[in-house]
């Protein structure tokens, strides 16, 4: 439920709302607005019967939501979120994020020529896999902590903040260490112990959409980080398991703008894991940008062909620096 405060309702009515709220055994979240607060009432099994504190003095209206996410959704908090990752700004009113770099850290020599390729050509953010999500368990799994390390010196020797993929909750603390931002992946994005332990750490956090997730379960996975306390999150459409072979899977960049008007989180486009088609990747990234997205994920490898992971749909690095140059004349259209 969302209790709305009236415009002119004072702090010690609010707080006296906040207080009746705990009293009946619910949790309370303050959303300050620019017009009134509101309240949040988290933590009720189903309704939640509103007779007391409709009729507290400041209380304007009680709004009942049945939906499983709550803190994530625009009903909650009508503001859109931005969200920082070491000094990189994801949301509304910023220049939209391109976060670029190899699927897996191979080597020490590829890493840094990813990093040095990708920032020339203007990403503001480093990717790279360490703990790989492969669906043989023949192929290259990822370098581990030693990948980290490399991710690490890459994005330093660069300046580039960096992302990479935890998989399990053992992997948190050294992540933690090593990454900016920790990166759950489309396989992990029901991985519900994983979320709430990713929901009790202080980093930002990019949140895959499952690959047949709804959108409902998308923002649902969202909320159970937010729910933690971690507020940090940034949503990333990377395709959708349908009937469709010709495609790796098939981009629905229509959630772009749902996800917009549903949440007050930032998505982001990931069009390399969408398409699997290194032919497709540049007007895929242009469409989602068109479409709304605050930023695009994209893999670059300085050797496609000698890949551990992804090759096909990695972008070699003049053919992202190509994109780059397509893009910024893009952004300027759009205003950004
Ligand atoms: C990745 O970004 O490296 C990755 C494995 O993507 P996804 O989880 O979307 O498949
Ligand atoms: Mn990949």
């Amino acid at each position: 439920m969302l209790i709305v405060m009236h415009h002119h309702a004072t702090r010690a009515q609010i707080d006296q709302v906040i207080a009746t709220v705990e009293e009946l055994g619910y949790r309370a979240e303050p959303i300050p607005g620019s017009l009134r607060t509101a309240i949040g009432v988290l933590g009720n099994q189903g309704y939640v019967d509103d007779s007391t504190i409709r009729n507290l003095p400041g209380v304007r209206e009680t709004i009942h939501v049945s939906k499983p996410y709550k803190m994530v959704s625009r009903d909650f908090h009508p503001e859109p979120s931005v969200v920082d990752v070491s000094g990189v700004r994801f949301g509304d009113g910023e220049k939209p994020v391109i976060i670029a770099g190899p699927c897996s850290i191979e080597t020490e020599q590829q890493m840094l020529e990813a990093a040095t390729q990708v920032k020339a050509a203007g990403a503001q953010m480093l990717r790279g896999g360490a703990f790989k999500p492969r669906t043989g368990p023949h192929t290259f799994q990822g370098l581990g902590v030693e990948g980290l390390k490399i991710l690490q010196q890459a994005g330093r020797a660069s300046g580039l903040p960096v992302v990479t993929e935890v998989m399990r909750i053992e992997q948190l603390d050294v992540i933690c260490r090593y990454a900016d931002m920790l990166q759950v992946g489309a396989r992990n994005m029901q991985n519900f112990d994983l979320l709430k332990e990713v929901g009790k750490t202080e980093h930002p956090v990019l949140l895959k959409r499952g690959m047949s997730a709804t959108i409902e379960e998308f923002l649902a996975a969202a909320e159970y980080i937010v729910a933690e306390g971690n507020k940090r999150v940034v949503l990333c459409e990377r395709g959708i398991r349908t009937f469709e072979k010709a495609t790796r899977n098939t981009l629905d960049l229509s959630v772009v703008p749902l996800i917009r008007e549903m949440s007050h989180l930032p998505i982001i486009v990931d069009p390399s894991h969408a398409t699997g088609k290194r032919s497709l990747v540049s007007v895929m990234s242009k469409a989602a940008l068109v479409a709304g997205a605050h930023g695009l994920m994209i893999e670059v490898h300085p050797d496609p062909a000698k890949a551990l992971c992804d090759g096909a749909q990695s972008l070699t690095g003049a053919g992202f620096a190509e994109l780059m140059g397509e893009i910024s004349g893009l952004l300027q259209y759009l205003g950004h």
